[in-house]
């Protein structure tokens, strides 16, 4: 009997194994984090391949992005809505209150989980590009009409490139609607829909860099006393290069955290954006090269070994040494070993980074180095 009470056991254990290969389990707890109240925590949330990110301040929540990557292997509706359910277990006084959803671009990897979280979630305020085309155009579209639906409740405003006529960027009461007591955060949008083609050169898949949604991507930089953050969502290098010209002569790119732009894609950051940012840590937010399915960070070579180098070389900041695959095109990689304090949602699971009003940093990752 012992034997056979064994070997059931043993068969168990495997296909428990097995089903766990297939399926990860997602939405991991928050990570352990201080209990400190008077601190900024982003929480890059690992909703695999895409962006979701949550600001939590004293006084208040927001979310850049609702993810991610939904496929046989990982569910980022499901990821999402269960770190967030942890997060407001603990924030019990935020009462399930998302101050603001922003909303960089209307691109799938970016609006999946919109659904997921307007029907979790009580959202006061929403801002995105204005857009409702693109593979994540009907997330953005479900956001403005329940903002339209909910207009005594929920403020929405579209972000437009011609609104930002201050190189430090637009604020107003929807884009911040957040108001703490002793350190009240910052929130300006440096970047939005453009109006006009502005001739960017150079076609791909058969598209202007104009008519490509991630050169519309709202661009945030949030400010917390003396720490402060940059979002640029997708971002490519056009629209980047535009950003630099403007931002010219000004102290408005830099900044302590840098959101690696495009997941890590070639073209998310430029040299002359690290230099203007002199980020001290950068994550990444990609899905694991290990899962080789059609929509994937694998499939796009994400985070790309050109801009992993680039940040190792432009920061100077280190982290507990870890080997990563680096991305050398799409479907190809190459083991790395990164030193310098950069962070990915596949590497580390979900990453937060803990930032003092007086610029002090630490970093919390789900999984322990
Ligand atoms: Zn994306």
């Amino acid at each position: 009997m012992k034997h056979l009470f064994f070997l059931l056991g043993a068969l168990a254990l495997v296909s428990a194994c097995a089903a766990q290969q297939v399926r990860e389990s997602p939405g991991a707890p928050p990570p352990a984090v201080s209990d400190r109240d008077d601190v900024m925590r982003i929480h890059f949330i690992d909703i695999g391949q895409g962006l979701g990110v949550l600001l939590e301040f004293p006084c208040a929540a927001m979310l850049i992005d609702t993810g991610g990557e939904q496929d046989d292997a990982f569910d980022s509706d499901k990821a999402l809505v269960s770190y967030l359910d942890g997060f407001f277990a603990r924030r019990k006084d935020l009462n399930r209150t998302l101050a603001l959803v922003a909303l960089t671009h209307p691109h799938i990897d970016h609006t999946r989980g919109v659904a997921a979280v307007i029907s979790h979630f009580a959202v006061q305020n929403a801002i995105d590009n204005g857009m409702t085309q693109g593979s994540g155009g009907a997330g953005q579209g479900e956001l403005q009409q329940f903002a339209r639906d909910h207009a005594e409740t929920t403020h929405y405003r579209a972000v437009h490139l011609e609104d930002i006529a201050d190189p430090h960027g637009l604020t107003d009461a929807i884009i911040d609607p957040i108001r703490c007591p002793n350190i009240d955060p910052q929130i300006h949008a440096l970047w939005g829909q453009v109006a006009g083609d502005p001739g960017w050169p150079g076609m791909r898949f058969g598209k202007t860099p104009f008519q490509n949604a991630n050169n519309h991507s709202v661009v945030l930089r949030v400010d917390f006393g003396k720490s402060s953050a940059l979002f640029t969502g997708d971002l490519e290098e056009p629209a980047i290069r535009d950003l630099l010209k403007r931002s010219a002569g000004t102290d408005v790119l830099n900044v302590d955290v840098y959101q690696v732009g495009h997941h890590g894609s070639i073209n998310g950051t430029l040299p002359e954006l690290v230099a203007a940012m002199s980020p001290e840590i950068a994550v990444f937010s990609m899905g694991p090269a290990s899962r080789q399915l059609t929509w994937s960070a694998w499939k796009f070579g994400h985070p790309r070994k050109e801009i992993v180098d680039m940040l190792e070389a432009g920061m100077t900041r280190r982290r507990p040494e870890i080997d990563v695959p680096v991305g050398l095109a799409g479907e190809k990689f190459r083991p790395q070993r990164i030193q310098k304090a950069l962070y990915g949602t596949a590497w580390d699971g979900s990453v937060v980074v803990e930032a003092t009003a007086d610029g002090r940093m630490k970093v919390v990752t789900a999984k322990a180095q």
